[in-house]
């Protein structure tokens, strides 16, 4: 049993480490005695979608999110194959503006892929701070760092969580990211999977079962120093007056 883990554009794509959830997801297969395979593509590369289990989409400045949705762009209709087609994918800040409508900033309009629901417009205040959520896709808290200056309107779609402290998606909606099919976009850097391993997990579930069968389980791990990363997170964060 083997999975592969791409990464689109680590080269643009990378801020705070995101490139770092690539790492941890290969960990955690190994840690069980599953192959695991990384597969970074560079700006201008073909993907195969085919050869994807997993495909991780990083945050970037203004400037790099415009040169990587240009590339994606290229890749529209493969991108939207494979998430329709129940492809995996964690996209993060950045990435997840891309597979909205548009990024919309006060002197350009980047496209993005249009295959979430979303859209985002830039507002000089930037929202900078880190961030807890309550998330139905992990039994404890979702931990992370964002910094951003697009407010993201997530129309119908379902949010990855609830805000506890921080700003999420608009800063007043009260939500955080989306999820779709088999796809969490978010705006936590982190990068986010070390401290959340059961949002890891989650991911690792559904690319294991959409490529072996619906009956593989997940064995757990002895996460004990993930937990602590996770827990003293949260109580920085309840110590200030963000918490909400
Ligand atoms: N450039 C985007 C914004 O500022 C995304 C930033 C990021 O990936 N952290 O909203």
């Amino acid at each position: 049993m083997k999975l592969t883990i791409g990464c689109l554009y680590p080269d643009l794509l990378n801020l705070y480490g995101d490139r770092g959830n690539m790492r941890c997801l290969v960990k955690r297969l190994e840690w069980r005695g599953i192959g695991a395979a990384e597969a970074p593509v560079m700006a201008g590369e073909r993907v195969d979608f085919n050869e994807m289990d997993i495909v991780i989409l990083g945050g970037g400045s203004d400037r790099e999110e415009e040169l990587a949705g240009r590339y994606l762009r290229e890749q529209r209709e493969a991108v939207r194959e494979y998430v329709e087609n129940g492809g995996v994918m964690l996209a993060v800040c950045g990435g997840y503006q891309l597979l909205g409508e548009y990024y919309e900033t006060n002197d350009r309009l980047v496209e993005g892929l249009g295959i979430l629901d979303v859209r985002t417009r830039w507002e000089p205040r930037r929202l900078v701070h880190n961030i807890v959520l309550e998330s139905p896709l992990s039994g404890e808290p979702v931990v992370g760092f964002e910094n951003h200056g697009g407010r993201t309107d997530i129309g119908g779609h379902k949010p990855f969580g609830r805000v506890v402290c921080g700003y999420g998606n608009t800063e007043t909606s009260g939500y955080e990211g989306v999820v779709y099919k088999n796809v969490i976009a978010t705006y936590l850097h982190g990068p986010l999977l070390p401290k959340n391993p059961q949002v890891c997990d989650y991911l690792l579930g559904k690319a294991l079962r959409r490529r072996f069968g619906e009956s593989i389980r997940l064995g757990s791990l002895p996460d004990e120093l993930e937990h602590r990363a996770n827990g003293s997170m949260v109580k920085r964060c309840r110590s200030r007056r963000f918490w909400l």
